[in-house]
């Protein structure tokens, strides 16, 4: 008890959430010790040796947008903004059936009009096929609203292709071949593969509502939670860890209100759903 009153605060979990709150409560100054059960940091954004080749391997793939802003910040803060690769802007080389290269260069804008001017300066494509991709801002946009859970909106007929998906919604021969196409080619390519070893990871979500639980527990006031973030925790821990290094410090949230990601809504019965989840 002596060694661990020592300590301002105990973390329990050196994974994203945990170390990004032991990192805000150090450099305020916080007396902070950080127990892992395993050998090593990260948590579920980790990777791994492969036995046979040596190469270290992503446990899975960890995929930032701009938006992590808290995110950026933490790696930043920790010295490892280096190992992120950034592409600043979408660039894919094409080699189309005659052998002519050509590159989809999308400028810096906010999406999706990079992708549109992109593809409206892609010389690959006639003025025709550039313009067709125009059509496909309404299936889209359908098709997000049909991925909704409880929609009852279909953003295809039932049976209907792809193919005649992209044709019925104006996608020329040249768009579909060179853009649409090789997309679903890489599919089957998948066919080839054959599983030589496998490795198992877990990938927790809240059932209620798929966002996490933050802050303390409602008859252990110094017990707090920063857990239970499902497919997207590296982007939200960060942000939650600076929220519980706030609580600590100061009793209060200071940056952000987290108090409706509290455990009351579990106890409530009272979800938050998260609708961006694949
Ligand atoms: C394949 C895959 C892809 C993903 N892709 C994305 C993505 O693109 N974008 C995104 O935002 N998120 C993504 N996620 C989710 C994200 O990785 C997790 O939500 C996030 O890493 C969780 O961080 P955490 O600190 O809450 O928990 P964890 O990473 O699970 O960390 C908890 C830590 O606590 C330790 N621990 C547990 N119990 C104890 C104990 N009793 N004593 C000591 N230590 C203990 C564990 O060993 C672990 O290291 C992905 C997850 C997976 C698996």
């Amino acid at each position: 008890m002596a060694v661990l009153t020592a300590y301002d605060a105990i973390v329990i979990g050196a994974g994203f959430a945990g170390l990004s709150a032991a990192t805000r409560l150090t450099r305020d100054g916080a007396r902070v010790l950080v127990l892992e059960a395993r050998a090593r940091l990260g948590g579920r954004a980790t990777a791994f040796a492969d036995r046979e080749t040596g190469e270290l391997v992503d446990n899975g793939q960890h995929v930032l947008t701009g938006g992590y802003t808290e995110t950026f910040a933490f790696l930043r803060e920790i010295g490892a903004i280096d190992h992120v690769r950034v592409q600043p802007q979408l660039r894919v080389t094409m080699i189309d059936r005659s052998g002519r290269r050509t590159r989809l260069d999308c400028p810096d804008l906010p999406a999706p009009l990079h992708l549109l001017a992109g593809v409206l300066d892609w010389e690959a494509l006639g003025w025709a096929d550039r313009l067709s991709v125009l059509k496909m801002a309404g299936p889209m946009r359908t098709a997000r609203r049909a991925l909704r859970p409880g929609s009852h909106q279909l953003a295809a007929s039932p049976g209907e292709t792809v193919e005649n998906w992209l044709i019925r919604n104006g996608q020329t021969a040249r768009l579909r071949e060179l853009l649409w196409e090789p997309l679903a080619h890489r599919i089957p390519a998948f066919e080839r593969l054959r599983v030589t070893s496998a490795w198992a990871g877990h990938y927790e979500v809240c059932t209620l509502d798929h966002n996490g639980v933050i802050g303390p527990h409602p008859e252990l006031g110094n017990l707090l939670f920063a857990t239970g973030f499902s497919g997207h925790g590296v982007q939200h821990a960060p942000a939650t860890g600076r929220g519980i290094a706030e609580l600590i410090r100061s009793g209060q949230y200071e940056t952000l209100d987290l108090t409706p990601l509290g455990y009351a809504r579990i106890r409530d019965n009272q979800p938050m759903p998260e609708l961006v989840v694949y």
